[in-house]
């Protein structure tokens, strides 16, 4: 259901980002999803501030 929350993934490196406003971590992702086979969009919420926000990650391609 929520593939950031699997165990074998932890070892690996995550996804993690700091709030744009307030500068507190943030680890998993609200919603993550995949624009095209290189490209992965993470929506972020803040749970100190609220803040929301997205960020783009470009995959090379394979
Ligand atoms: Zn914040």
């Amino acid at each position: 259901m929520e593939p950031y929350v699997r165990q074998t993934g932890f070892r690996r490196p995550r996804p993690m980002t700091e709030c744009a406003q307030c500068g507190e971590p943030i680890y998993v992702p609200e919603w993550s999803e995949y624009l095209d086979a290189t490209k992965l969009r993470h929506l972020w919420q803040c749970e100190a501030c609220g803040y929301s926000f997205e960020t783009t990650v470009h995959f090379a391609a394979a």
